[in-house]
């Protein structure tokens, strides 16, 4: 009897181990979950490595002053929504549409974080003239603001409010000639100028009599580097032109340039 049961648990054993060893089963799990983890850990690193191409290929991309400042502000913002202490400040905020054709918006947002209570939508040309006049009002001391447009020829007296609020803010218009099409010209509101003055009885002013009154500059579209932007507003720190600076040569260039094309 004890014997038999010796035998019993020996073959019992071996089964078992057999069974474990030979199981075609537990091995192929086995090797598929090695299979597994290799793939996955070459997927990841396939994805850092991209990661650190993306990341090499965005420092390769310098960016300019502008775009690091914006790029500052947008995270500064986002820091400041997150933070439980911040109490927002509401106010209307006009924005263009990336399109400055198309209609823009009116928020109500806090000036601080950038967070928008409620927005409705505004006309084209109000967003226009009323995101210049906060780019000027919320302008670094001394800053230059730069206006591309393609379309409007004008501001109402919103944006020459702004500058008489920021003496030493100077603007820089780049418009077409003709309305939307025509030559590229601009002209440099400097600091400190009384723009209050310019406004016509209807509450605007038209960029040929800035242009007249400042001096009207010829763009040449290969060497002007703005050309490869799409239109919009941004703000240079520590540009701002001084009167002196925006001489009346720039007038008597724009003759000449004309001349010259007839
Ligand atoms: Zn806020």
């Amino acid at each position: 009897m004890k014997a038999k049961k010796v035998l019993l648990t020996i073959f019992t054993t071996c089964i078992l181990a057999a069974g474990v060893v030979l199981s075609p089963f537990a091995a192929g799990t086995i090797a598929f979950a090695e299979t597994k983890d290799t793939s996955a850990q070459a997927t990841e690193q396939t994805q850092d490595s991209e990661k650190e191409t993306e990341q090499e290929k965005e420092q390769e991309v310098a960016l300019t002053p502008e775009q690091q400042a914006e790029k500052d502000r947008k995270e500064a913002q986002e820091a400041l929504q997150k933070d439980p202490n911040h109490v927002h400040k509401f106010r209307w905020i006009a924005k263009m549409n990336q399109s400055e054709s198309a209609e823009g918006t009116m928020n109500y947002m806090c000036s601080e974080c950038g967070k928008i209570w409620y927005y409705k939508p505004i006309p084209a040309y109000l967003a226009f003239s009323g995101e210049t006049a906060y780019k000027i009002e919320t302008a670094p001391q001394g800053a230059l603001v730069k206006v591309k447009t393609s379309l409007f020829i004008s501001f109402n007296n919103e944006v020459m409010e702004a500058l008489a609020q920021r003496p030493d803010v100077s603007l820089y218009v780049s418009f077409l000639d003709q309305e939307y099409k025509g030559n590229r010209v601009s002209f440099t509101i400097p600091a400190g100028q009384d723009t209050m003055s310019l406004v016509d009885s209807n509450g605007y002013v038209g960029f040929l009599f800035l242009g007249g009154t400042y001096g009207l500059k010829m763009e040449v579209p290969m060497e002007d580097p703005l050309d490869h932007e799409p239109s919009g507003i941004e703000v240079t720190e520590g540009e701002a032109v001084e009167a002196s600076e925006a001489s009346t040569e720039n007038a008597a260039e724009v003759v000449a340039d004309k001349t010259n094309n007839q």
